[in-house]
């Protein structure tokens, strides 16, 4: 028995197929075109290991639609990414494939192999953020996605300006919005510069940090959860944890008595596999509950 995930990002899509203990067998991964071009490559991986697969799990960039009653369940719908635009992917997938299909967004998948697997195992309530090439969250409940008319969008929500920081974001609906101000687009918009390429003591990190506590103290303050993981391509800064809890603690002034900040802030403990470990797992969710 074996059980398929695909990671849908916006930038390119990882592919891979596991054995029931969810070890994974083989992987393959390549950058998002158009929508027939990728989606063949997805097909034809998935041929290979047809007769074996007992569910795929998708995590996919959005907004995407995720109600079942919908006429357009499993459509990635108002994305940016216009020749992706009201694309059926699971439809495309069912096609193809007699097999229960989870569909959910790419941070829900991570957030749900952290939890599963990683630093939210065995707890409860947990909040995943990546911090990339966007700003994503999610959040898990006793084994359920927090939703409601749709999935959270956490990585727009407002945050307060650093008093040294004159930028003014770069999040096209929103300006200086989380995303807008910490994402790797907007640290090179900023600086002109990769964030891999700028110096440790840079002092654009004490703004990145006390921007991603906002975040931390906006998601303790709304959810009280077990633990809050910050992922992505900006948190491989190791210093930036250690930052970001003392930006939280300044924030928080004590207000709420949350769980030791080494064990509540953290980092991924899966790191780049979360996503492909939760869309596993969802995979074989997946085969007893749809
Ligand atoms: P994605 O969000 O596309 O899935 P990542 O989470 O790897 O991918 O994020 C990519 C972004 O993170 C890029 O903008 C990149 O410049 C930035 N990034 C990657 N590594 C680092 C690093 N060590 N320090 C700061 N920024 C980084
Ligand atoms: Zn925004």
């Amino acid at each position: 028995m074996m059980y398929g995930s695909i990671e849908a990002g916006g930038t390119k899509f990882v592919c891979a197929v596991a054995d029931e203990s969810l070890e994974i067998i083989d992987r393959v991964s390549f950058p998002t075109t158009t929508p027939e071009e990728t989606m063949e490559l997805v097909i034809q991986f998935f041929k290979g290991y047809q007769d074996k697969l007992e569910g795929i799990g998708i995590g996919s960039f959005g907004p995407i639609d995720i109600h079942r009653n919908s006429p357009t369940y499993g459509f990635i719908t108002s994305t940016p990414k216009l020749l992706w635009q009201n694309f059926d992917f699971v439809g495309t997938m069912k096609k193809h494939f007699s097999l229960p299909i989870a569909w959910t967004t790419d941070v829900n998948a991570a957030a749900y192999g952290e939890y599963a697997f990683g630093k939210g195992k065995g707890l409860s309530s947990v909040v995943y953020y990546t911090i990339g090439t966007g700003v994503g969250g999610g959040a898990i409940q006793e084994g359920r996605f927090v939703e409601g008319f749709s999935h959270p969008e956490m990585g727009h929500m407002m945050v307060v300006p650093h008093k040294n920081d004159s930028f003014t974001g770069n999040c096209p609906f929103h300006g200086n919005c989380l995303e807008g101000m910490t994402a790797g687009p907007a640290i090179e918009k900023r600086t002109g510069k990769k964030g891999q390429d700028i110096s440790p003591d840079d002092e654009l990190w004490d703004m990145l940090a006390y921007y991603i506590a906002q975040c931390a103290y906006n998601t303790t303050l709304m959810l009280s959860p077990d633990v809050i993981i910050f992922g992505g391509g900006v948190m491989k800064q190791r210093h930036m944890l250690k930052k970001v809890h003392q930006a939280f603690e300044d924030l928080m002034q004590s207000y709420v008595k949350t769980p030791d900040l080494t064990n509540y802030i953290v980092t991924p403990e899966l790191e780049d596999n979360a996503g492909t470990i939760g869309c596993l797992a969802l995979a074989k969710e997946a085969k007893i509950h749809l």
